[in-house]
């Protein structure tokens, strides 16, 4: 199969056959990836330019009634210290934010049974009242339509909620037998439907993924037509049975970041906390295939260090200026610049 024939038609046509999609996937060419992530970056640079847009994410709750077989702050991991942030501090979260010059708030965390709709519309509003020029993404996992909606109306503007696999067998894998690919979906569909920029995603390399997921993964993408796609390698966590499973890999992550840009030119793509923990220059490797996005954290530092999704995560120590600092900085010397911008999804 000629890959760079493949890699041009994708970004014709938006769209290849399975096999090709395979190909692509596994590919190990250096040549041909080069030549992959080169077209990537022509059609983020023709949309978005160089600007790479921050969101300052708050990590707001670990504690999970969840029990996903791949995540540290799975419930039945009696390792993690849990602790959750009041109203007043996710404020503080957001003024220090603001002051650094981050435009939208990413409120991510656990499924929190003590987060009602109550309290988080509570949250919303206030976040909302106090930032008006700000965007709210919530990524508290699966909710009813209901809720979604609400939190809607209180002011939020975006939702992350990755599908993590579209592949049904290989999601019974990854997760106890409560939660399904079904209802995840719908959750998905609700959001959209809502209004919601919506984004998805899935881990690259989890245990038990098939080049055959990942094409599915892609399909279902396209179904979707999400605003946001965050993918990441899979990074084992020590206290979770996938302990023992390999990691995933920055090339293979790479390789899908920029098959994205291609299929969906307008996506907002983060280059992830976990590319950068695999990789010490992940997130400058996410740029240079197609990404626009960069997620800088602002929790406060103690609730840092034990929002442990998997092991090593970067910059659990530092204070959020510092962290910012030193991103624009490695930013630069990459070639792009760091702006202070709400970052909405644009259409072509
Ligand atoms: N509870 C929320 C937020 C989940 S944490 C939700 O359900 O959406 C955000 C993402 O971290 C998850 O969607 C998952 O894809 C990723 N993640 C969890 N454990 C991970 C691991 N061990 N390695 C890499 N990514 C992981």
């Amino acid at each position: 199969m000629n890959i760079l024939a493949c890699v041009d038609r994708l970004e014709r046509e938006r769209d290849l056959s399975d096999a090709e999609f395979a190909a692509l996937i596994k590919c190990e060419d250096p040549e041909a990836l080069e030549y992959l992530f080169a077209r990537a970056r022509a059609v983020r640079d023709a949309q978005y330019g160089r600007k790479v847009y921050i969101r300052g994410l708050i990590e707001y709750s670990n504690y999970c009634k969840n029990d996903c077989l791949y995540c540290g702050i799975r419930r039945s991991n009696r390792g993690a210290e849990r602790y959750r942030l009041s109203e007043g501090q996710i404020l503080d979260c957001c003024r220090a934010g603001y002051a650094l010059g981050f435009r939208t708030f990413v409120l991510q965390g656990g499924e929190d049974p003590y987060f009602t709709d109550e309290r988080a519309v509570s949250i919303v509003s206030a976040i909302r009242r106090e930032f008006p020029d700000c965007a709210i993404t919530l990524s508290m996992g699966e909710r009813g339509r209901e809720s979604f909606q609400r939190l809607f109306d209180a002011g939020a503007n975006r939702y992350l909620l990755r599908h993590e696999t579209a592949d049904c067998a290989h999601y019974a894998q990854l997760h106890p037998a409560e939660l399904t690919l079904a209802h995840r979906v719908q959750c998905l569909r609700d959001l959209k439907s809502i209004g919601y920029q919506t984004g998805t995603g899935m881990m690259v390399g989890s245990p038990f993924q098939t080049a055959d997921c990942l094409v599915r993964d892609l399909r279902f993408i396209q179904e979707l037509q999400p605003q946001m796609v965050g993918i990441g390698p899979f990074i084992p966590h020590h206290d979770t049975p996938f302990a023992r499973y390999p990691a995933g890999t920055a090339r293979q992550t790479l390789t899908l970041l920029a098959m994205l840009r291609l299929m969906l030119p307008c996506a907002l793509l983060p280059a992830t906390t976990a590319l950068g923990t695999i990789d010490g220059d992940g997130r400058e490797k996410g740029m240079n295939a197609g990404c626009n996005v960069v997620m800088p954290n602002l929790s406060p530092r103690d609730c840092r260090s034990k929002y442990l999704l998997y092991d090593n995560k970067i910059a659990t120590g530092d204070e959020a200026a510092e962290s910012l600092n030193s991103l624009k900085k490695r930013m630069e010397r990459a070639g792009y610049e760091i702006v202070t911008d709400r970052g909405d999804y644009r259409d072509a």
